[in-house]
């Protein structure tokens, strides 16, 4: 049984439901009813069936929003997006979508582009004001960038490899012989992927005659140049890195673009796996900081904040699901499944629990150079536990055992066992 199969079972059963009742809360409002696994507005006591009409899928995926759990309170602002949800650009070659300000009006620190080419098609040369961070998450690509100083960097990326691009440098990318889909990251959640400066529209809107005086060429040369952009268009696929490299009297950029993510051996939690992937070890990425998370069935990214920025989530395998307390009276519960975007404000209290049956693997994205955090537990366990026990009335016994290193990732709770994370009611 899935765990939100035995969460809607608990709930009917908490509500003193008969079997008769449960089979009933299965069949759902009839336009799902033979496939069962219809989540309900219930908690416990309180709540009841959904009549309809209603979107089953948004309910599936949503299951915390639609029965929150009854420690969630006051007005926290939206904290998802789903890529799904955002406008894609087709192109011959390929397609964006991105998650702004406009689709996440919290995320003012960050924005994400999601981007496909196929075989031989770039996303056209161009630079912006934005760092730009990227994984691959599909296929390969070749990048190339040039620094302030003339230095050339061409290098290819294939799945789990990073690469960065600092503010206001130009760059490109192509997919090789797989195509490619990835993940862009910018440090500003204003960005717009569709204003960027593109080399195709800078070249049009240029005099002729001073395109001939800057290249000491004829306005002849000039005569093909593309009069509408190019942003993401086909073209060959390119022969191999040795014979695309090209020599610069200045050099190569000396601290690479490009990061083997995959290649760092990741640090193991007791739920699940972390590697960290800042300025400290990818020199190039000196203003966002990443952290790629993996939590095994009944595993949870530990309760914890962060006090140097907001985090920008990207979820790539799995379900989970995350409470974010904004202080206050102000607490909110989000699910997250492949495709999402999750927020949490600078140093608001929260969690990430995996809530389903494989592991989940997802992206903490940070602006700055280095990530920082703050463990609930590290913290409890390293300031006299009488202070402690005067706040929380806790047993000392309790509290002697809270860990003085961060567990970062823990495992399955103690009372219940992978699968059954939630308390119904
Ligand atoms: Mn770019
Ligand atoms: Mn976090």
């Amino acid at each position: 049984m899935d765990p939100m199969t035995r969460r809607m079972i608990l709930a009917a059963s908490a509500a003193g439901s008969a079997l008769g009742t449960v089979n009933a809360l299965a069949q759902g409002s009839g336009q799902d009813g033979n496939r069962g696994n219809v989540p309900q507005p219930i908690r416990g006591n309180e709540g009841a069936r959904d009549m309809g009409p209603r979107s089953i899928d948004v309910d599936r995926n949503n299951p915390d929003m639609l029965s929150p759990p009854a420690t969630d309170v006051g007005d926290v602002p939206n904290l998802k997006w789903p890529f799904g949800l955002s406008h894609n650009r087709l192109s011959a070659g390929g397609w964006a979508r991105e998650t702004t300000i406009r689709e996440l009006p919290v995320s003012k620190a960050t924005a994400g582009v999601n981007m496909r080419l196929t075989p031989g098609s770039i996303r056209e040369l161009h630079w912006h004001k934005e760092d730009e961070w990227s994984l691959m998450l599909n296929g390969n690509a070749r990048v190339t960038c040039v620094d302030e100083s003339g230095r050339n960097f061409i290098s290819d990326v294939k799945q789990g490899d990073l690469w960065y691009f600092p503010s206001g440098l130009p760059h490109s990318i192509q997919g090789l012989d797989q195509g490619c889909e990835f993940l862009l990251v910018f440090d500003n959640g204003a960005f717009s992927e569709d204003s960027t400066f593109l080399i195709s529209q800078w070249m049009a809107h240029v005099p002729p005659e001073v395109l001939a005086k800057n290249f000491g060429q004829p306005e002849s040369a000039f005569a093909n140049i593309p009069r509408k952009q190019l942003y993401i268009f086909e073209a060959p696929v390119p022969g191999p890195l040795s014979a695309d490299r090209v020599q610069d009297p200045y050099g190569q950029a000396p601290n690479p673009f490009v990061f083997k993510m995959m290649d760092m051996q990741p640090v193991k939690c007791p739920g699940g796996s972390v590697r960290v992937v800042d300025s400290a070890v990818f020199k190039a990425s000196d203003n966002i900081a990443a952290v790629y998370v993996e939590i095994e069935p009944g595993g949870m990214r530990e309760l914890h904040w962060h006090p140097r920025s907001d985090e920008w989530q990207y979820y790539i395998a799995g379900k989970a699901r995350m409470t974010v307390f904004a202080s206050g009276e102000n607490s909110r519960t989000f699910d997250y499944q492949a495709g999402d975007v999750g927020y949490v404000p600078q140093t608001m209290g929260h969690y990430i629990e995996n809530t389903g049956t494989e592991t989940v693997r997802y992206l903490e994205m940070f602006t700055g150079p280095r990530y920082t955090d703050v463990s609930l537990s590290q913290w409890l366990a390293v300031i006299p536990p009488e202070l402690v026990k005067n706040h929380l009335k806790l047993s000392d016994d309790t509290i002697a055992k809270f860990n003085k290193k961060k567990l970062v990732v823990v495992g399955s709770n103690p009372d219940r066992g992978p699968g059954n994370q939630k308390q119904p009611g």
